[in-house]
């Protein structure tokens, strides 16, 4: 087993475990961003978000629902940003799916998660939501 984070959820490598629930482990991240800095994991083994069983993304977003308040509110924060690099075009270097949250001050001197992006389009919304509707069935 060579996924840093799959070990983590066994307990086989040390990690500032944060929150262990059915399905889901929450633990602070190791060079984080942030004071408070968490990462939410499934149990189980799933490189991107479109792999998780239904059931795995549940149990994912209901712990990520949880912690938002307890993170912020043990951190004196304002806010949180909470996310997720999905993929190696994205950033993502463990490719097991986790959720960060971190936490977020007024005058923190990080943007908003629009500020990563160049903002480049080429396509009208109208085509763009088609291909869409058409790739999802719905
Ligand atoms: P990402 O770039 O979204 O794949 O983020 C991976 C995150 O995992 C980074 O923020 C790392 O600091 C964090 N990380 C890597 N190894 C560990 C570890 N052993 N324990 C906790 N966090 C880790
Ligand atoms: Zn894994």
């Amino acid at each position: 087993m060579s996924c840093i984070f799959c070990r983590i959820v066994k307990g086989e490598i040390p990690a500032e475990v944060v929150a262990r629930e059915s399905d889901v482990v929450a633990f602070l991240d190791v060079q984080p961003l942030a004071d408070g800095h968490v990462l939410v994991v499934p149990q189980a083994h799933a490189a991107a978000i479109e792999d998780l069983e239904p059931v795995a993304a549940d149990a994912l977003f209901r712990t990520v629902t949880r912690l938002a308040g307890p993170v912020r509110e043990a951190l004196g924060a304002a806010g949180t940003t909470i996310g997720i690099n999905n993929g190696d075009a994205t950033g993502q270097t463990i490719p097991h799916v986790h959720v960060h949250i971190v936490p977020r001050w007024p005058d923190d001197g990080a943007g908003s998660v629009h500020t990563i992006f160049p903002r480049k389009t080429s396509r009208a919304l109208s085509d763009v939501g088609k291909a869409i509707r058409k790739a999802a069935g719905s």
